[in-house]
């Protein structure tokens, strides 16, 4: 039989390439529900898939924000279970925290933190019931240290580092198991579509000059990383399978491969101010101190 895996945020991205990479394995191992947001961006993952794994495939709508949503996409798993749950939708938001209306900010955790949570919620008594299962979720190395312009993100991020982690200790005893995979800069749609609504961003103005050039020296940065660090989608996908095929997975994957010598240094000096300065000095080396 094959494995019944869910995935959100499939239109575009990491959610993208693992659900094409599951649908056309070469074993035909899984029954890939790749479910989005809006349909009617479908068309991207149809034409990776060439339309040649009609029993391997089923692309459906679901919102991560919306129960009700979930709960149809979950009525429309024909084989009543979920092997595999992979929470992976996810936005980011930058930007001078002053300027970040109370709507983006409530936006931001409703996808990324209780989206996640909320999706997890709706199918884990299926997994109890089934006593197995695996939850796989799309983690950021901002969910293990902060990042200067991303309170929000980072602040989600970090949030599912704790509810997974509670999770994991519990659900070890349901043969569950839960995994992050922790991801740097990854080549998508992500880093393009935040930069895309902050530039049209009136509200940006109301930040002061000191801030809005540190902003702009970060924006620098982040580009610079992207361009040289950032992973392809592929190398991301890898890191989910070994999850995937491991009989006994690891609570946390780093996509780089070793642990980034950034969070060791929060773990080594917990003080913090080792990992303030290091990581200031990293963004804003030539800026006036
Ligand atoms: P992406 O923007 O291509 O993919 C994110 C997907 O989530 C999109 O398809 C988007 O439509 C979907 N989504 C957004 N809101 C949704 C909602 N309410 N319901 C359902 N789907 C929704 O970018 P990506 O890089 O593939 O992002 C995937 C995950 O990876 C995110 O959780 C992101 O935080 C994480 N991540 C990305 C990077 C990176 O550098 N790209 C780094 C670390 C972690």
């Amino acid at each position: 039989d094959k494995k019944v895996v869910l995935i959100t945020g499939c239109s575009s991205g990491i959610g993208l390439s693992l659900a094409v990479r599951l649908a056309s394995d070469p074993n035909r191992e899984y029954k890939v529900y790749a479910t989005m947001r809006n349909l009617a961006k479908k068309e991207r993952l149809l034409e990776c898939v060439k339309g040649l794994h009609k029993d391997t495939l089923e692309i459906l709508q679901m919102d991560v924000t919306d129960q009700q949503s979930i709960l149809n996409a979950k009525e429309m798993v024909v084989e009543e279970q979920v092997d595999i749950l992979v929470c992976n939708a996810g936005v980011g938001l930058m930007g001078p925290l002053e300027v970040q209306s109370l709507d983006s900010m409530r936006q931001i955790l409703d996808v990324n933190l209780l989206g996640t949570i909320q999706t997890i919620q709706a199918f884990l008594p299926g997994m109890k019931a089934q006593g197995q299962g695996r939850i796989l979720v799309t983690g950021s190395t901002g969910g293990l240290h902060g990042l200067p312009f991303n309170e929000l993100y980072c602040a989600s991020k970090f949030a599912i580092e704790g509810a997974c982690e509670s999770m994991a200790v519990l659900l070890q005893h349901f043969n569950i198991h839960v995994s992050l995979i922790e991801c740097g800069p990854v080549n998508t749609d992500f880093l393009v579509n935040l930069q895309k609504s902050e530039l049209g961003d009136m509200s940006l103005q109301q930040a002061d000059t000191r801030t809005l050039s540190l902003y702009e020296k970060y924006l620098q940065h982040c580009g610079f990383v992207f361009q040289n660090a950032a992973q392809d989608t592929e190398d991301i996908v890898k890191v989910f399978l070994d999850a995937i095929q491991s009989s006994n997975p690891s609570f946390r994957y780093f996509t780089c491969g070793d642990i980034p010598p950034l969070i060791k240094l929060k773990i080594t000096e917990p003080d913090g101010s080792a990992y303030i300065s290091a990581m200031s000095k990293i963004i804003f080396s030539d800026a006036d101190q």
